[in-house]
């Protein structure tokens, strides 16, 4: 089997998993109790904290555990509308952000907020001018994604927390693709809240982060106990948090060689494909893109049908993103890069990581190849084509 599909989520690395068993077995006692059991449990949340805290230039008072990405990226956005509601109902996002954010957005909308998409440009990039223009007196928050999970796009994130910051206004960047794969610095950034998700960098499931600038009233999405300084009740999830801290560490510690050695089979991937297979398109920035992702168009090919039949052939791939899979629409950040039906619906998202060898990618290219041409040689408009052009396929 040959996974490229780390942007849907990774191998948890076995020194987490190894981190994390101690809490299951030995040192299982609630963090809010007083006895050793339940303190081991405390100090070990507290160390994750300090860890993922340092990784982004935050304090540890700043970090909140949530239940994942999607749960930081629901409490940001509904916690600051509602916090903020008497100085205005305007929001502003983009239109290729995660479902976990437009979702969100459209459940505020329905409850009386306004809601700006922007535009974004072929290659997904946000323009700043265009975000600049679209603030109003009422706009009380801006979300950006730090990395776009479909397509590996880098947003401008520095420039607009400058300017969010400049006219007083939240900023918050949905970071799960981008944490662990590029420098996040939340000074630099000027953000005021940042979403993380431990699975996208060899973590565990179902734990995440909500980043929260120091002083910003933000209300609590989950009511119950005073955990997490009483603004993300619950018992803690003592393993995943830990298992989150070690992932959090090990990325760090391998950023630079790791996203190097992503880079290298990335572009020899990208590289591969546009010599050797005709009627294609490289989706997301060819730079300013994460250093482990390839998406591409195939005209005259089905997406489902190139995702299945590579893993049938043993390549785990993905067309469009792993959440919206199963939902025949074609992608909507596809669509909002101005890609047309057919373009859309023939995508394919291969997302590397660095235990992936020039081997299996050779390999893939070579499947990816074949599987393209005879999905081709089925499609009745690639014959027409052909025609068209003067050749054909036998
Ligand atoms: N935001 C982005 C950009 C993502 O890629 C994902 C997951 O694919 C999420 C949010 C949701 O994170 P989680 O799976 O931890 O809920």
């Amino acid at each position: 089997m040959i996974y490229l599909d780390n942007a849907a989520t990774t191998r948890t690395a076995p020194e987490v998993v190894e981190a994390m068993l101690p809490f299951y077995t030995e040192n299982y006692g609630n963090p809010s109790a007083v006895y050793s059991l339940g303190s081991a449990g405390k100090k070990a949340v507290n160390e994750a904290r300090r860890t993922i805290a340092a990784a982004i230039g935050a304090s540890q008072e700043e970090i909140y555990f949530t239940a994942g990405g999607t749960e930081a990226d629901n409490w940001a956005l509904k916690a600051a509308a509602e916090s903020c509601r008497t100085k205005g109902r305007h929001i502003i996002t983009t239109k290729i952000e995660h479902h976990a954010i437009l979702h969100t957005c459209q459940y505020l909308e329905e409850k009386g907020y306004e809601v700006t998409y922007l535009d974004v440009d072929r290659e997904g990039m946000v323009k700043v001018d265009k975000l600049k223009a679209a603030i109003r007196p009422d706009t009380i928050l801006i979300s950006v994604m730090a990395a776009n999970n479909e397509i590996g796009t880098l947003e401008p994130v520095e420039e607009i927390g400058a300017i969010a910051r400049e006219k007083g206004i939240l900023f918050h960047t949905d970071a799960v693709q981008a944490l662990g794969q590029i420098p996040l610095d939340v000074e630099a950034l000027k953000v005021d809240m940042l979403s993380a998700s431990a699975h996208k960098l060899n973590g565990p499931k179902g734990v995440g982060m909500l980043y929260i600038r120091g002083r910003t009233e933000l209300l609590p999405l989950i009511h119950g106990g005073a955990q997490e300084r009483r603004r993300r009740a619950g018992t803690e999830n003592v393993p995943g948090i830990v298992g989150f801290g070690a992932a959090v560490r090990r990325a760090m510690e391998r950023m630079e060689e790791k996203a190097e050695k992503e880079r290298v089979l990335r572009d020899y991937l990208i590289k591969r494909i546009e010599e050797e297979i005709p009627c294609c398109r490289l989706n997301g920035h060819r730079e300013r893109r994460l250093p482990g992702n390839v998406n591409f168009s195939f005209r005259f090919v089905e997406g489902e049908a190139l995702v299945l039949t590579l893993g049938l052939k043993g390549i785990c791939a993905s067309s469009g993103s792993a959440c919206t899979s199963g939902e025949t629409d074609p992608s909507h950040v596809l669509r909002a890069i101005g890609l047309d039906d057919e373009e859309a619906g023939g995508s394919l998202r291969m997302t590397l990581s660095e235990e992936n060898t020039r081997e299996e990618i050779e390999t893939a290219a070579d499947r990816l190849k074949e599987t393209v041409q005879k999905l081709r040689e089925m499609n009745y408009r690639y014959k027409a084509f052909l025609k068209e052009m003067g050749k054909s396929d036998q």
